[in-house]
Order: structure tokens, then sequence, then C-alpha cells
């Protein structure tokens, strides 16, 4: 019988900012159809992640999503939730605690800076290279670090089946983006997990680091955000600038509540510099990249049918915390 090899992977329960784990289970089967139901709920020792005590240290491992894993032949990553023996979500399981809503659809601009020796690559030994400017987008030896991983990382997501929509060179020297879009809360959010686990996966190849602090160096250099695009089926199809600046008035007065789920350290980002708005203030304005939120000027001129960025998102953040928080404000409950 051929042998298949799942990875499962999980969010561990180290705090302010999980990690990502996995182990491989090798199944004989005679074949695999995809999806979650010829997979068995697994375990491990969540003593070693934070998410559980030595003397009880069993947590369980549930499949909810599988993509093929473009690394192995007849291999599977295995997106799985953390469950406590009783079979209840573990606290550190967020995925569990989103009530996914269909007609919602994300787009996250993934911030990420590589780093070598503690540095953006491409940053001299000693001292910082020339300032920003150069960077963004850029192309040639001296303005672009790190095309090669970004490629691979690419290649990597659309074989693995994400809804990776773009990548450009960001602002610093060494940072990058890319973008997942996904119809639905829970796919969108997926998505983008299964991209940060093959871009850590990719970095030991390279032996870089893929930073995702939202601020890796301090002074004049931008930091690394994750703006959430979102829509439902009203702001594309119905629109209208009352539609739409209702909804950021909302988030007005729910902001504190966004902010305490956008990441850990995104104090130090938010400054109302280097296109933000301060943490503590809250905006929003047609094509403003120092707003909280931006309505795109395609969107307005489109009779402002289409969708809203929020721009508070750190790089760090927890992509469910983040869709359910935008949802609710979005509902107004
Ligand atoms: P920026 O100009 O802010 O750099 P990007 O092009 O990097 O914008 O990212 C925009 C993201 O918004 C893309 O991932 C795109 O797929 C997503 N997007 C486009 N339309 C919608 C929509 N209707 N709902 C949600 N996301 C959307
Ligand atoms: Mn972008
Ligand atoms: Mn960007
Ligand atoms: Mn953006």
């Amino acid at each position: 019988m051929p042998k298949f090899k799942f990875e499962y992977i999980w969010t561990d329960g180290c705090l302010p900012v999980p990690g990502l784990r996995g182990k491989t289970k090798i199944l004989d089967l005679k074949s695999y159809k995809g999806g979650v139901k010829q997979l068995p709920v697994w375990n491990f020792d969540g003593s070693s992640t934070q998410q559980a005590e030595g003397f009880a240290s069993d947590c369980l491992l549930k499949p909810v999503s599988v993509y093929p894993d473009p690394t192995r032949e007849r291999g599977y990553i295995v997106l799985s939730e953390v469950l406590n023996p009783d079979g209840k979500p573990h606290i550190s399981n967020s995925r569990a605690r989103v009530k996914d809503d269909k007609q919602f659809w994300f787009g996250f601009e993934q911030e990420y800076v590589l780093m070598f020796n503690g540095k953006p690559i491409g940053f001299p030994k000693d001292g910082f290279p020339a300032p920003q400017g150069p960077y963004y987008c850029s192309v040639g030896d001296g303005v672009n670090s790190g095309r090669e991983l970004v490629e691979e990382h690419m290649e990597l997501c659309l074989d693995a089946g994400l809804g990776i929509t773009g990548v450009n060179a960001e602002v610093m020297l060494g940072q990058w983006e890319y973008q997942i879009f996904g119809k639905g809360a829970l796919k969108s959010a997926d998505d983008l997990m299964i991209s940060r686990y093959l871009l850590q996966r990719l970095t030991e190849k390279y032996g870089v680091k893929a930073d995702l602090h939202p601020k890796p160096v301090r002074g004049d250099w931008n930091g690394s955000g994750m703006h959430a695009n979102f829509s439902n089926k009203a702001m594309r199809e119905k629109g209208g600038e009352k539609l739409m600046t209702d909804i950021c008035k909302r988030f007005a007065a729910t902001h504190k509540k966004h902010i305490a789920v956008y990441g850990a350290d995104n104090d130090q980002r938010l400054t109302g510099r280097h296109e933000t708005q301060s943490i503590d203030k809250f905006s929003y304005g047609v094509s403003d990249r120092g707003a909280s939120i931006r309505i795109p000027v395609g969107v307005a001129l489109n009779k402002y049918k289409g969708y809203l960025e929020d721009r508070r998102p750190a790089s760090n953040a927890d992509p469910y915390e983040v869709v359910a928080a935008i949802m609710s404000s979005v509902k107004g409950k």
C-alpha cells in the first residue's frame, strides 16, 4: 500500500506571539481522496508548546483543512486545531472562535523582513544602508535583496493551491510583502497560516529568518503590517458612500477592541509615521495611507462599491482574531 505523508501543523501557546509547529504522520492508504475524512485526530506533548502541564501533557490535533505539500511526493499539509483532551477547543485555538461567514472576502497583505545575523538582509555589516526610497518594488543588486527566496515562496504558495495574488519588495531593504485573498473568513485566514508555514519552512533551507515583528528596525525604517482588505456582499454589490462611511464610523467605536488583537508590539509601528495612523487615533479616508482605514480610490470612483482596507493589523497578528474583529464591527455586533 502506498505511504502518504501528512504534516499536521498547529499554532502553539507561546505568548505574546504564538509560533507554528508541525509533525509528520505516515499513513498507509490505498488512495487518498483529499479532505479530512480519512485523517485521524492525533495528539502531541502540550507541555513542550506552552499548551499543557507535564503531568497532563496530551493535547489533541483535529485536522480541519488539507493542502497539497509542494515539497513532498504524496505529501499533504494538514492544518489542525488544538483541542483539550475532552475534545473542547484549547484556549490558544482562536480559529474555533471564528463564526465563519462565506459572504465575507479578505485580502491580507503580509509584510515581513528577511534577517541574517540579526539584521535585514542587504544591510551592510556595520551601520545602515542608504535611506529608504529606492527599495520599494525595486529591481537590481544593491536595492533589492532576497528575491530568490521570495520567488520560491511564491511558487510554493501557488503549488499548495493558496489564494496568493501578488508579491512585492517593500519600503525597507530586505522587507517583502505578499497578498493572500480568500472568499470566506476561515478560508482566507487558513490560507494565510499555510503561507506563513511555507515561508518558515523555506527559511530553513536559506539560513535566513523571516521576521514578522512589526518594527524590526527602530528609527526611520518602515515597520511591517498585515493590511486586511475586506468586503461583504453589500459592500461589493450595493456600495455607496453612505454604506462605506457608516461602516468606517462603526469601526471608530470599536477601535480599542481591534487594536487589542492586532498583534504584539504594534505600538512601535503605529506611530503616525511611515504610512500609519497613531495607535490611539482612528481615522478613515479615500486613498489615505496615513489613515486607520483607507477607502481605495478605485472603490470611491466606482460608486463606493468594493472593499475597505484596515491598515492597522501588524505583520504578526493572528488572522483568525483579525477576521473575527472585522466581521463583528461590519455587522455592528
Ligand atoms: P495596496 O495598494 O494596499 O498595496 P494590494 O494590491 O497589496 O494593495 O492588496 C490588495 C488586496 O485586496 C489584494 O489581496 C486583493 O486580492 C484584495 N481585494 C481586492 N478586492 C477585494 C474585495 N472585494 N474584498 C476583499 N479583498 C479584496
Ligand atoms: Mn500591498
Ligand atoms: Mn505593503
Ligand atoms: Mn495596503
